[in-house]
This record gives C-alpha cells, sequence and structure tokens, in this order.
C-alpha cells in the first residue's frame, strides 16, 4: 500500500468471530476426514454420530453492560480520530475484551460480563495516538493497545477489579509499509498491519519478512514485537527479536525511538525491553524489520522416523549440520496419529493412488518392525534458495534423516502440510461445540533435557487426567531450533462436565503442564507471552528479585498505571 492510499476506516479492519476464531463462514469440517471421528471417539470420549453439538453463540442473548466513558472523553477522542473511529457498539466491545486463549473463548461466549472495554479507538497516525495518550493520563484513563487480539496470554483483558474507564487503541488501520531500503534489506512498516497485508505488500516488490506464526492471518507487527513472538519459519528468519531491528514507539510524555543498525551498544538493551512488553511502556506505532528477497525455489519435504527419541537426534543433527533449513518441524507419535486423522478423503485418482502407496509403505514399515499407530514421527523441513542450494540442503538433511534411522516421504505430504497450516485454530470452536477444550502449552527446552521434557510432561498430563477420572489426548511437536535447544509445543484436548466448572477443569490440566516445564528448567512460554495467563510462575522463571526489577520499570515509566495495567507482572 503506498503513502497515498485512504486507510480502512475501523469497521472495515480485520476481526474475529465476536466468539471465536478467524472468519465468520469458516469454520472446521470433519465429514471428510474419515479418521476424524474414530480418534475423537478412542482418545476423548467423543461419538459425532451421536452427540450434537451446541448451539453457536448469540450475542443478543447475553447482557451487555452499558459503557462508563464519560461523554466528555468520547467527544475528545472522536475530536482526534473521527467520530467513525470511535466504536462503543455492544460486539466491538465485547470482541476486544477477550484475546483467542481457552479461558477468553469460554468466557466470551459464557457472558455474565464482569468488566469489557468501554469503547475502541483506532488512530491513523503516530499523532493520534499521541493525543490519545495524552487525554487517557489526563482523564485517568486505562488504554489497552490491540493488534488482532489473538494473543492467549490474557494480554488484552482489562482487570475485572477496573473502575476507571478503558479504552482499547486498535491499531488496524495503521496497516503500511512505508518504505523499503532495498540496500539494507530493511522495511519501516506500522505496527498494525496485519500478517497477510504485510507480506503482500512486501511481495509485491519481491521482499518476505519471514514471519508466520500460526495465527498470521489475525495477528499484527505490533503484537507479535509486544509479545515476543516467534513464526515456524523462525530456524532461517529468527524470532521476531531478531527481525525488529528498530521500534518507534509512543509513550504519554513523547516519542522513544530505537535505531535500526545491526549491532548497538548503548547499554542495557532498551530495544530488548520493549520486545515482548505487552503495551505496559507505551504503543509501538512503527518497526524497521529485515526483509529478505523472495527465495526462488521453496519445498517442504516430509520425513518420518520410527520414534521420538531418534526423531530427536535426526533433528539435533540438522541443527548442527551446515545446512540452513527454513523451518524444522518434529511431531511426535500421538501428534502423527492426529495429523494422519486430519487428512481428508482422497477424491481424484491421483489422490487414490497416493493414498494406496501410503497405505503401502506403512505396511513394509510394520513389517521392518515399526509402530505405525502411536510410535512413529512424521517430521517437515523447509529449504528455501536457489535451486542448487536446495537440492544441496535436500541431499544432507536426507543423509543426516537415514543416519538415525528414518526415511524421507517426499514433497507431496510436505506440501499439504504447507497449505494446511494455518487451518487449525478453526478445530477448538468446533470441539468447544461439543464440550472439548483443545489447546497448546509451548516451552523451550536445552537439546539436553528435551527428551526428559517431552516425557515428563505427557507423565504429568496423563497423572492429572487419571485423578479426575476423565479421558484427554495430548501431543507435542518440536520446532522453531536453535544452537542450544528447542521449542516443545504441546497440544492438548479434553472433555469438560459443563459451562459452570469449565475453567476450574481446563486449569487442573493446564496448570500441571506448566508447572512441569518449571520444574524441569523450561521456561514458562517459548512464544505465547506472559499477559496473566503465564503470571503465576514469572517469579520461578525470572526469580523474585528478577521480578521486581521488572516492576519496578513499569512502576516508574507509568506511575498512574494507564498502560495495560497488571500485565507480566
Ligand atoms: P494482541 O493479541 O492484540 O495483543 C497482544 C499484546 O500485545 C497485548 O498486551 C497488547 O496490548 C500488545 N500490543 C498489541 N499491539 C501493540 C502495539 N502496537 N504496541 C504495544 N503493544 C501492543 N504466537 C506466536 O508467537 N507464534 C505462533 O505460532 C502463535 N500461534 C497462535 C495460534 C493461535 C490459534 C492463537 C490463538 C495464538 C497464537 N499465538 C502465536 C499467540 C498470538 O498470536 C501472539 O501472541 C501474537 O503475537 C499476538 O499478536 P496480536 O497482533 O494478535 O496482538
Amino acid at each position: 500500500m503506498s503513502e497515498g492510499t485512504a486507510r480502512p476506516a475501523a469497521r472495515e479492519v480485520r476481526r474475529h468471530k465476536w466468539w471465536g476464531w478467524g472468519q465468520d463462514d469458516v469454520s472446521f469440517r470433519y465429514d471428510n476426514k474419515p479418521a476424524f471421528v474414530p480418534l475423537a471417539r478412542t482418545k476423548i470420549g467423543i461419538d459425532l454420530e451421536v452427540a450434537q453439538p451446541g448451539p453457536e453463540p448469540d450475542l443478543a442473548r447475553l447482557e451487555v453492560p452499558a459503557t462508563t466513558l464519560p461523554e466528555e472523553v468520547r467527544g475528545r477522542l472522536a475530536a482526534v480520530v473521527g467520530e467513525d473511529n470511535l466504536v462503543l457498539e455492544d460486539e466491538f466491545r465485547v470482541l476486544h475484551s477477550f484475546g483467542r486463549s481457552l479461558p477468553d473463548l469460554v468466557r466470551v461466549r459464557a457472558g455474565g460480563y464482569e468488566r469489557l472495554v468501554d469503547a475502541v479507538v483506532y488512530p491513523g497516525s503516530e499523532a493520534e495516538i499521541e493525543q490519545i495518550l495524552r487525554i487517557a493520563l489526563e482523564q485517568d484513563l486505562v488504554l489497552i493497545p490491540y493488534g488482532g487480539g489473538s494473543c492467549i496470554s490474557g494480554s488484552v483483558t482489562p482487570d475485572p477489579a477496573e473502575t476507571r474507564p478503558v479504552v482499547t487503541l486498535n491499531m488496524g488501520r495503521m496497516d503500511r509499509v512505508v518504505e523499503i531500503d532495498e540496500t539494507a534489506g530493511l522495511a519501516r512498516v506500522e505496527a498494525g498491519v496485519y500478517g497477510p497485508d504485510l507480506e503482500e505488500q512486501l511481495q509485491e516488490r519481491g521482499w518476505t519478512m519471514g514471519h508466520f506464526p500460526d495465527s498470521f492471518t489475525y495477528s499484527t507487527l505490533g503484537g507479535w514485537a509486544a509479545t515476543r513472538s516467534s513464526g515456524m519459519q523462525s530456524d532461517k528468519y529468527g524470532d521476531i527479536e531478531d527481525i525488529v531491528r528498530g521500534l518507534r514507539v509512543v509513550h504519554p510524555r513523547g516519542v522513544i525511538e530505537t535505531k535500526a543498525i545491526p549491532g548497538r551498544d548503548s547499554g542495557p538493551s532498551l530495544h530488548e525491553l520493549v520486545l515482548g512488553s505487552e503495551g505496559r511502556l507505551g504503543v509501538i506505532s512503527e518497526c524497521t524489520v529485515q526483509v529478505h528477497r523472495v527465495a526462488p525455489v521453496r519445498q517442504v519435504i516430509a520425513y518420518m522416523y520410527p520414534d521420538w527419541e531418534h526423531g530427536i537426534r535426526g533433528m539435533h543433527a540438522i541443527a548442527r549440520s551446515e545446512v540452513k533449513p527454513t523451518f524444522t518441524r518434529l511431531s511426535d507419535g500421538p501428534e502423527t496419529e492426529f495429523s494422519l486423522a486430519m487428512v481428508k478423503a482422497p477424491t481424484s485418482t491421483k489422490g487414490k493412488v497416493a493414498a494406496k502407496v501410503q497405505d503401502g509403505l506403512f505396511a513394509y514399515l510394520r513389517s521392518q518392525g515399526w509402530d505405525t499407530s502411536e510410535e512413529m514421527c512424521i517430521s517437515y523441513v523447509c529449504f528455501e534458495g536457489t535451486k542448487e542450494r536446495v537440492e544441496r540442503e535436500k541431499a544432507i538433511v536426507k543423509k543426516i534423516v537415514k543416519r538415525n534411522g528414518g526415511i524421507t516421504l517426499g514433497a507431496g505430504p510436505g506440501a499439504i502440510y504447507d497449505q494446511k497450516k494455518f487451518d487449525t485454530p478453526y478445530l477448538r470452536d468446533f470441539l468447544m461445540g461439543y464440550r472439548v477444550f483443545g489447546d497448546v502449552c509451548d516451552t523451550g527446552a536445552s537439546w539436553s533435557m528435551i527428551n526428559e521434557v517431552h516425557s515428563t510432561v505427557y507423565d504429568a498430563f496423563h497423572a492429572q487426567r487419571r485423578e479426575v477420572g476423565k479421558p484427554g489426548f495430548m501431543f507435542c511437536h518440536m520446532s522453531h531450533s536453535y544452537h542450544g535447544g528447542a521449542c516443545l509445543y504441546f497440544t492438548f484436548a479434553i472433555p469438560y462436565e459443563s459451562e459452570e466448572t469449565a475453567l476450574e477443569e481446563y486449569y487442573g490440566a493446564k496448570n500441571r503442564v506448566q508447572q512441569t516445564f518449571m520444574e524441569h528448567g523450561s521456561t514458562v512460554s517459548h512464544h505465547h507471552a506472559v499477559g496473566t495467563e503465564h503470571q503465576p510462575w514469572i517469579e520461578e522463571d525470572i526469580t523474585e528479585l528478577g521480578a521486581e526489577v521488572i516492576r519496578g520499570i513499569f512502576a516508574q515509566n507509568d506511575p498512574g498505571r494507564n498502560l495495560n495495567p497488571g500485565k507480566i507482572v
């Protein structure tokens, strides 16, 4: 988008359905996935052939408390952004009061709202953000920056006990790539841009930022920076802290800028402090990001290992080798089983032939002693670059996989994975219709601890399920490889009894997993931020004194607690 193009109006900015993930007219379908019904029955005790889903949530049936924003403040905010860009409608206030964590989805559907934001304001420039912040301070408002609202850490939700008016500042109108320095490979980008719009603007000029979190379609650059996000291609492009080189942050007392230079020694890193600050240090208005030429060739290749331990050895060997894949990912046995259950029934002749080939391959692997139902682990590695580089790296990885007991499946399954990677979030809403939670916990683990963390998390989760006498399905993948370790990303599905006990049942399982991370030297989260959800473990993670230091910085920066108070520490 060029500087001259008109900005979208508030109501044109991309937004989730108020009660769930993503687009209104998109939902998860299982009728074309024959292995999904038996999996749901055996793993979580839901018989989809018999069970009926609950009705779709209806906002008209819920009571939405009126806004408490004083008329005078409304007038002042509208004078800054224009009447159309200050929105007080119920649906907008409900949507902006929750992120997209499981507890958020429970609360947003249940109604009985304790505290909603009072208004949503959509600035169109950094100058407008500055004026809004000044009004917030003068009028003692609470201001919550908002990107795509995709956080799963409680980071955009007002404190239920907050008595002051709460205003959400939706950044979605600030969606432009301002300029690209083609020599340095740096792009200045407004912070409210959503993933697809950012990549479209970059790719039409031959560039990419390479950051693709699973939430890509409904999250923004500013949100990524404010939560220290990590995308699935971080092996090559880095986590967001490697990509964002410079920042502009609007603070109630002015604008802070960190320069976009390749290295710096200006004392403790202010730049790093802002990354992950979840709106507590100000509003990120612009990021200067590292961009790369779109690679001429991109291929995702699938591999299979007989079990997790072989797979991890292979992944570690790839991380230590001379190849630099765009991503490396290893699903454990249960996740492989889940992935196979998500495969659509073949309809074309080509698809039917491919399914037959797969059956034959699995039969052969069984004859070689592989457990193809629960143990074998699928892996994906993405290669980018010139044709020669891709071919060379594929050959090296193929050898590494073979040396570690695995086989190469090829580009077919890899391409399917690549096409479907943003569809999974819709599954959570579908499952909730049947009173089943599907959620995730992620952590970082060193190569020396990774197998131990993997197995103890499973033990802890299944012990918790036995204690409550209910089924539970857990699976995991390893992604985001580093020299010293990788991210473990656990997904779990548990049925729940009733809406009244839902959150208690959820936290019973989730907290057990989080606590296990802490007891095994891992971190509270690899890339899902702290907010309020992970706050109970922050002192264990960074020490009590460390948390005190961060608390002190926030208090000094924002003595009136106007900037997204209560988040992180
Ligand atoms: P929001 O949710 O709107 O805000 C998050 C926090 O950032 C809040 O504290 C908010 O106040 C603050 N904030 C937002 N914009 C600004 C700004 N301009 N200035 C200052 N503060 C701001 N995360 C990953 O990293 N990788 C993943 O692969 C991933 N997958 C996910 C999949 C699903 C299904 C879901 C629901 C979430 C996933 N997440 C993932 C979590 C989430 O998408 C990230 O935390 C993301 O970075 C949030 O971006 P957002 O624009 O939606 O921010």
